[in-house]
């Protein structure tokens, strides 16, 4: 039986830990699963790499990728687009990996409807202190765009009964496990197995017959 991938989404608030626990899933088990790199009109942070970060583009081109119908979703994050590219996420899925979109919450709702089979996670730092601190000594914003992501988490907040899972960013590692193991899990759900469970109840039937 060919192995089907899930499409994984991770959201978290701005500061969270996402990309850092992407990064280290990547490091652990990368053979297991694709990264999804979106697009954004962003500007890079230092040490940011084009194409590994993100795709970093303009408004113009940014819109033309929509006008193509190349993005699976895009929303408007703190004054910028992000997007994902669509044809990566069918390629990947297709050759069984599991796929994983760190992504916001807009554009999650957008997934999972595409998707319904989706996977949404949700990534939150112990505390609201210990996350304003990370967001604070990542270094890389203004104190303006930290406070608008502030707001925005708390907005963002309202949303989480829509996930499936939370995890909690303490430790790094554990919290790496945890991801894993929670996606490993997921594959072995009814409603991801509904293809091999009709097999099997046909095959059944004409066993029965035979009897
Ligand atoms: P996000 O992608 O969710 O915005 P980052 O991965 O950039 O967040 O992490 C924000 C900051 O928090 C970074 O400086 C990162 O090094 C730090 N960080 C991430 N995970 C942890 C953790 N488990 N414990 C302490 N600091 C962390
Ligand atoms: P950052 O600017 O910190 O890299 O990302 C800001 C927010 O945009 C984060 O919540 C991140 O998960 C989200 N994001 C990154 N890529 C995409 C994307 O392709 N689509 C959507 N909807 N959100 C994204």
């Amino acid at each position: 039986m060919k192995r089907k991938g899930i499409l994984v989404i991770v959201s978290g608030f701005s500061g969270a830990g996402k990309g850092t626990l992407m990064k280290r899933l990547m490091e652990m088990h990368g053979e297991q699963y694709a990264l999804s790199v979106s697009m954004t009109t962003r500007q890079p942070r230092p040490g940011e790499q084009e194409g590994i970060s993100y795709f970093f583009v303009d408004t113009e081109t940014f819109e033309k990728t929509i006008g193509e119908n190349g993005l699976i979703e895009y929303a408007s994050y703190c004054d910028n687009y992000y997007g994902t590219p669509r044809k990566y996420v069918e390629d990947m899925l297709e050759q069984g990996k599991d796929v994983i979109l760190e992504i916001e919450i807009q554009g999650a709702l957008k997934v999972k409807e595409q998707y319904p089979d989706a996977l949404l996670l949700f990534v939150m730092a112990p505390s609201a202190e210990e996350l304003k601190r990370r967001l604070v000594g990542r270094g890389t914003e203004t104190e303006e765009v930290i406070r608008k992501r502030l707001i925005r988490a708390s907005e963002e907040a309202e949303g989480i009964p829509a996930y499936d899972a939370v995890v909690i960013n303490d430790d790094l590692d554990t919290c790496t496990e945890e991801l894993h193991q929670m996606i490993r899990s997921a594959h072995y759900a009814v409603s991801r197995n509904l293809s091999f469970i009709d097999t099997m109840q046909n095959e059944l039937k004409e066993l029965a017959k035979g009897e």
